[in-house]
């Protein structure tokens, strides 16, 4: 490691967040870099409710999922019917897929974006289109457009987008649906938009919304709010839709606890600040021993990075996980770059030190 790389790992941040034990050798194995998790945890006040657990799960959710609709519409200033939670922003994709695919309608989505979705479109026999991003790594809208015909049912804006972690410009998205035939729904996908710094070209549909009655708007609880093994999640979008996306949803399917849980944390807007700026300083920190290795990384709005090892990915893969360290596998859309989420700082000393081990850049065979 050169004296840059070292020096800047000796940072420490974000005293509110609980921590690991410091020191590698207590660090718990593997180490999770591969699905986007908030790697420190919730927030202290919805561990004390998690603490509850055990005298709460005797019962089935009564009140629970109307006190967590009602903060959130207060959140986003919408109407309670405007709010359908999900288990994980995953179950409103698998609902989406459901409301508005199936056998001879068409999902338009870019490439290479979250694959769930397109997984579902095509468990319900719909045709998935995928466009490949700009050279910018935006979804290209324009593509879009031209393949969104009669057979759509539904477009899929990710934004910030997985695996890329790059963002499309709100005022282009705009435009585009302008211009969509008024029958597509449009799904957009806000799972990481607390971790876009301020930025001239991002504005989150629910921060600033737009009056669109095509629109859904998923966000999730995995990320910033660390609860991603509570699996909760929620849309937002005119009640109508609500209806036709919820008509095939269990009743109870979100348990009591994360309910709770997902209450809490919506309560706890300072942890929210504080989680914001941790993921801030450790992007910056990745980006920086990126950079100390003269490797690689596009540019991060999220809590993950696409980094580029200058060596055969596979073979960087399959050597940070016989070494413990898992990061997301090589994707087709994008061989020279594999998927990093960002872990605490033990972590990430963790992930450097085991990428140090690897022969130099210039001696490997592309
Ligand atoms: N959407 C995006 C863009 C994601 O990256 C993920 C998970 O990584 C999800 C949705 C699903 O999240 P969950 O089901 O945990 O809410």
């Amino acid at each position: 490691m050169t004296g840059a790389a070292a020096q800047s790992l000796n940072r420490l941040s974000f005293a509110e967040v609980p921590r690991p034990p410091q020191g590698t050798s207590q660090l718990a194995r593997p180490i999770l870099l591969d699905h986007n998790e908030n790697a420190y945890g919730p927030s202290k006040k919805v561990l004390a409710v998690l603490r509850e657990a055990p005298s709460i799960g005797n019962r089935y959710p009564r009140q629970e999922y109307d006190i967590l609709r009602g903060k959130l519409a207060a959140l986003h200033t919408v109407k309670e019917e405007q709010i359908l939670l999900g288990c994980g922003s995953s179950e409103i994709l698998r609902l989406a897929a459901t409301a508005f695919l199936g056998p001879g309608r068409q999902l338009v989505q870019a490439s290479p974006t979250y694959e769930s979705l397109g997984n579902f479109a095509r468990s319900v026999g719909a045709e998935v289109v995928d466009v490949p991003l700009t050279k910018m790594y935006e979804h290209d809208l324009g593509a879009m457009l031209a393949r969104a015909g009669k057979s759509t049912g539904l477009v899929y804006i990710c934004n910030p987008n997985n695996p890329t972690a790059s963002l499309t410009p709100r005022k282009d998205i705009e435009s585009f649906l302008h211009k969509l035939p008024g029958s597509v729904t449009v799904l957009i996908d806000e799972a990481y938009s607390h971790f876009v710094s301020p930025h001239l070209g991002y504005t989150s549909f629910l921060d600033h919304p737009f009056d669109d009655p095509r629109l859904v708007v998923c966000r999730t609880f995995s990320k910033v709010y660390g609860l991603a093994g509570m699996r909760i999640g929620y849309a937002v979008n005119a009640p109508d839709l609500l209806r036709r996306l919820s008509a095939s949803q269990l009743r109870y399917g979100i348990s009591v606890i994360s309910a709770k849980a997902a209450s809490a944390a919506v309560d706890d807007a300072n942890y929210v600040r504080a989680a914001i700026k941790s993921n801030s300083d450790d992007r910056q920190e990745f980006m920086n021993q990126v950079n100390a290795r003269m490797l690689r990384a596009l540019d991060s709005h999220a809590n993950f990075a696409m980094m580029n090892p200058v060596r055969p990915v596979d073979m960087v893969v399959d050597h940070l996980k016989k070494n413990n360290v898992l990061v997301a596998p090589r994707i087709p859309a994008m061989e020279k770059y594999f998927r990093v989420s960002f872990g605490t700082p033990d972590e990430m000393q963790e992930f450097w030190r085991v990428m140090d081990l690897l022969p130099p850049t210039g001696k490997m065979a592309m």
